[in-house]
C-alpha cells in the first residue's frame, strides 16, 4: 500500500496565493507518484473567497479536504486542527504563500525513508525580503529564548517540518490551550534532519502579522516554555531589599557621625518611583503567567469547526 502524505494548509485571507500553491502541489505530487497525498486546508475565518476556493479545488479533487473555522482563531489553532485530523504517514504544515516551497517536499521524503530520523525541518539560512528591524528582533527572541527555556528553537525554522506519524501523535496529545509549536517540536525531541534553504518572498496577498503580533507571539513563547522571568522578578526583589538594608545603614551610620539633613529629597522620589515600577512590572510578569493558567483551566475548545468535508472531523 502507498504511504500517505498529508499536507496541512492554514489560510487565512489567501485567495490570490491559493491557486499558484494548488498547481505546485499537484506538480510535485505527480513527480512523487509511489505517495498518495491528502491536502488538508484549514480555513482560518477568511473574510474573503478563500473559502470558496478551497471548495472548488475540493469539488475535482477527493485529495482535498477542508475544515472552515467558525471565526479567525490564529494560525496555531488552525496548525492544531490539521494535526488533529491529518490522516497520513507523514504529516507537514505548508505555508500557502509559498514561503514553504513544495518543491522540496521529495527531498524531505527521501530522507525520512533512509529511517533514520523522525523528521526533517525546514530553517530559512537567511531573511531575505524582510524588514531589518523585523530580522533585529526575531535573531534577539531566538538568543533569549534557547537561554532561558529547555525548548530547543533553532533560528530561522520554519513550521514547515514532515513528521513521521509518532511525532505527530505526541503533539495531538499536547492539548495546552496557549500553543507556540515551534516550541513544541523542539521540546518533544525526536531526531530531527534540518534542511537549509534560502528565503522565498511570498507569492501574493501580505503578510498577517504585524510587529505587534509578532512581538505578543513572542512573549507568549515565553511564558509557555519558560519560568525565567518569574525567577528574575525574584531575583530583582531580593536585590532591592538587599540594597535597601545597605542603605538604611548608610543613612543611620551618616546621622550618628554628621547629624540629620535636609538634602536629597529629590533623589528619594526617583528611587520610590523607580522602585514602584520595579514593583509593578514583577507584578505584571506574575500576571500574565496567572492569566495563561487561567485560560488553560477554562478549557475551551481551541478552534470551532464551520464546515468540513472531513469524515468525523475531530474537534478540540
Ligand atoms: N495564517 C492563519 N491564520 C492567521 C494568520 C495567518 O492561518 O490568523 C496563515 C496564513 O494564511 C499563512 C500562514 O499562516 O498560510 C503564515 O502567515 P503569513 O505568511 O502571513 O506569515 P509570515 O510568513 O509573514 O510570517
Ligand atoms: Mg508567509
Amino acid at each position: 500500500m502507498k504511504k500517505l502524505i498529508s499536507l496541512i494548509i492554514p489560510c487565512y485571507n489567501e485567495e490570490l496565493g491559493l491557486g499558484t500553491l494548488y498547481g505546485a502541489i499537484m506538480e510535485v505530487a505527480e513527480k512523487m507518484s509511489e505517495y498518495d497525498f491528502e491536502l488538508l486546508f484549514i480555513d482560518d475565518g477568511s473574510k474573503d473567497n478563500t473559502f470558496i476556493k478551497i471548495k472548488s479545488f475540493a469539488q475535482n479533487d477527493n485529495r482535498v479536504k477542508y475544515i472552515s473555522f467558525s471565526r479567525n482563531f490564529g494560525k496555531e489553532a488552525a496548525m492544531y486542527a490539521g494535526f488533529c485530523n491529518a490522516k497520513g504517514d507523514y504529516v507537514t504544515v505548508m505555508d500557502s504563500d509559498m514561503q514553504d516551497p513544495p518543491s522540496l517536499l521529495p527531498k524531505m521524503v527521501e530522507i525520512l525513508e533512509q529511517g533514520e530520523y523522525d523528521s526533517v525541518a525546514t530553517r530559512r539560512v537567511n531573511r531575505k525580503g524582510e524588514p531589518p528591524i523585523r530580522s533585529f528582533f526575531a535573531r534577539a527572541f531566538y538568543q533569549i529564548i534557547n537561554k532561558i527555556s529547555d525548548a530547543d528553537i533553532v533560528d530561522g525554522a520554519r513550521d514547515f517540518r514532515l513528521m513521521k506519524r509518532p511525532m505527530v501523535d505526541t503533539i495531538v496529545s499536547m492539548c495546552e490551550y496557549n500553543r507556540f509549536s515551534k516550541g513544541i517540536f523542539g521540546w518533544i525531541g525526536f531526531k530531527t534532519y534540518w534542511l537549509p534553504y534560502e528565503n522565498v518572498e511570498r507569492a501574493a496577498g501580505e503578510t498577517k502579522w504585524s510587529f505587534w503580533k509578532l512581538l505578543k507571539y513572542a512573549i507568549d513563547g515565553v511564558v509557555n516554555f519558560s519560568q525565567a522571568p518569574l525567577m528574575i522578578s525574584a531575583w530583582i526583589g531580593f536585590l532591592f531589599m538587599f540594597l535597601s538594608i545597605l542603605a538604611t545603614v548608610f543613612v543611620f551610620v551618616r546621622k550618628i557621625v554628621y547629624g540629620g539633613s535636609v538634602e536629597g529629597w529629590a533623589s528619594l522620589v526617583c528611587i520610590i518611583l523607580f522602585v514602584g515600577g520595579v514593583q509593578l512590572f514583577c507584578t505584571g510578569v506574575m500576571g500574565s503567567y496567572l492569566a495563561k493558567t487561567y485560560q488553560e483551566v477554562k478549557h475551551r475548545p481551541h478552534y470551532i469547526v464551520g464546515q468540513s468535508n472531513v469524515e468525523e472531523v475531530i474537534k478540540k
